[in-house]
């Protein structure tokens, strides 16, 4: 295996067991001979301190985050290593109480969560839809597929990887197989037994249901055109908390993709829920999973308009027009405005004033649920931006709850960077 040797004192993180390992940190990288090479994308290595000691072994990336470490123990790298990893984060979601009768969306495998950098699988009934981060996890997809169908047996009978859009960096192999008509996304297995081809993917594909059920709540996922990995499973402890807030409001669910927030909401008999996302794509979702759960119910209403137009009253049919009533619980969860430190500044500012707009037209006594999934946004910036925005309003506010990730979102104690999303229920009188 490949040998990354790092600079003097540069072993310091990684013997807190930070899983990363820097490119200003490495001194020089030799082959078994101890001669200098360039490892290719996605090649193993063991890291080793300058003078020798073993510290980790990993993957190799070009890129500012050279190394993404899957383990401290030499001896536990062995043919059972993925099986292992895969098991163990099996047995956390059934420890949650997460694969139910009434329930059987949630996340498996959250990264550095789990000790699998680069690797995310979500699952949606029998279907585990698998998402590459590094070309190093696209190289072992097939391997990693046939290790879930061991894990999970009768629970997951097929995996769809989907990774076209966030290997961060295609390698040339991976290049030239698209240039030959060979799509990255595609079936790796199908009712337990591996997929030979892209066409017998694509003639199995109907067999299969796309229904999941999060906390008895039906919805259609579709990992073939819907975002991520289809849905996002991340919300689900914090729909349920709106769940217990709605009866009798009129709630708006702003940036709603497929839905999920207002679902809750009608369950607990909310007096009227708006969906709102700029995506019509979006709301065909949401339409189709009012019919999957309360088909024909006229309290449901969902508007293919941007947050700001809607939030400003331009949309015809929204509670914002004259005369009508407006909202008293709305629901505030865009998609991450920051995807990088560079643009935090702006990112805030996003926040602060669309949270402004919230609180400057909540009905007196709302209830406003708002979330930022911005990693690089510190739950202590978000809170400072949504502050600002309830000082701009006037208003007096109240902080109910602070909201996180859900447990199978876990967070790596030793890679802070892994806490992600993080929301404010205020009551807004
Ligand atoms: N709340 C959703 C997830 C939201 S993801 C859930 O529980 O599943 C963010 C959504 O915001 C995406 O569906 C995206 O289409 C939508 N969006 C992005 N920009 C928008 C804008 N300017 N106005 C309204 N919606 C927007």
């Amino acid at each position: 295996m490949t040998t990354v040797v790092l600079k003097y004192k540069k072993e310091e993180s990684l013997k807190r067991f930070h899983p990363w390992v820097f490119s200003g940190a490495i001194e020089r990288i030799e082959d078994a001979f101890g001669d200098a090479i360039q490892p290719e994308e996605g090649d193993w290595v063991r890291v080793v301190s300058q003078k020798g000691e073993f510290l980790a072994i990993g993957q190799y990336q070009i890129g500012s985050i050279a190394v993404r470490i899957f383990t401290f123990n030499e001896a536990e790298f062995n043919d059972d290593f993925f099986l292992h990893r895969l098991q163990s984060a099996y047995e956390v979601r059934k420890t949650l109480g997460l694969i139910r009768p009434d329930n059987n969306a949630f996340r498996l495998v959250h990264g550095e969560g789990d000790g699998l950098p680069g690797l995310i699988i979500d699952v949606y009934d029998k279907t585990a839809v698998m998402q590459a981060h590094t070309p190093g996890i696209h190289y072992i997809r097939e391997a990693l597929a046939e290790d879930l169908i061991r894990v999970a047996g009768a629970d997951i009978r097929n995996v769809y990887y989907k990774s076209e859009t966030t290997l961060g960096y295609k390698t040339e192999a991976i290049q030239t197989a698209e240039a030959e008509g060979e799509s990255v996304n595609g079936y790796l297995i199908i009712d337990g037994k591996p997929v030979a081809s892209a066409a017998e993917g694509k003639a199995l594909e109907s067999s299969i249901s796309d229904v999941a059920l999060e906390n008895g709540l039906k919805f259609h996922v579709d990992w073939l055109k819907g975002q991520k990995t289809g849905f996002f499973v991340d919300q689900r402890e914090n729909r349920a908390l709106v769940e217990k807030y709605s009866a009798g409001r009129s709630v708006l669910n702003m940036f709603c993709y497929t839905g999920g927030f207002s679902f809750y909401a009608m369950r607990s008999n909310a007096k009227l829920v708006h969906s709102v996302d700029v995506s019509k794509q979006a709301i065909s979702f949401t339409n189709a999973n009012v019919e999957l759960n309360f088909p024909g119910d006229t309290r449901h209403a969902a508007f293919a308009a941007d947050a700001f137009d809607f939030l400003d009253g331009k949309t015809p049919g929204s509670e914002f027009e004259q005369g009508k009533e407006g909202y008293d619980l709305i629901i505030l969860d865009p998609p991450a405005f920051a995807k990088h430190r560079k643009v935090l500044k702006n990112a805030l500012r996003g926040y602060q004033r669309l949270n402004a707009k919230a609180f400057e037209k909540i009905r007196p006594g709302g209830i406003l649920f708002t979330f930022s999934c911005s990693q690089v946004v510190t739950k202590e910036d978000f809170r400072c931006a949504v502050f600002s925005a309830a000082a701009q309003s006037g208003r007096r506010v109240r902080i109910l709850h602070q909201l996180h990730q859900p447990a199978d979102h876990p967070i790596n104690i030793y890679h802070p960077e892994g806490e992600y999303l993080k929301g404010l229920v205020l009551y807004v009188e």
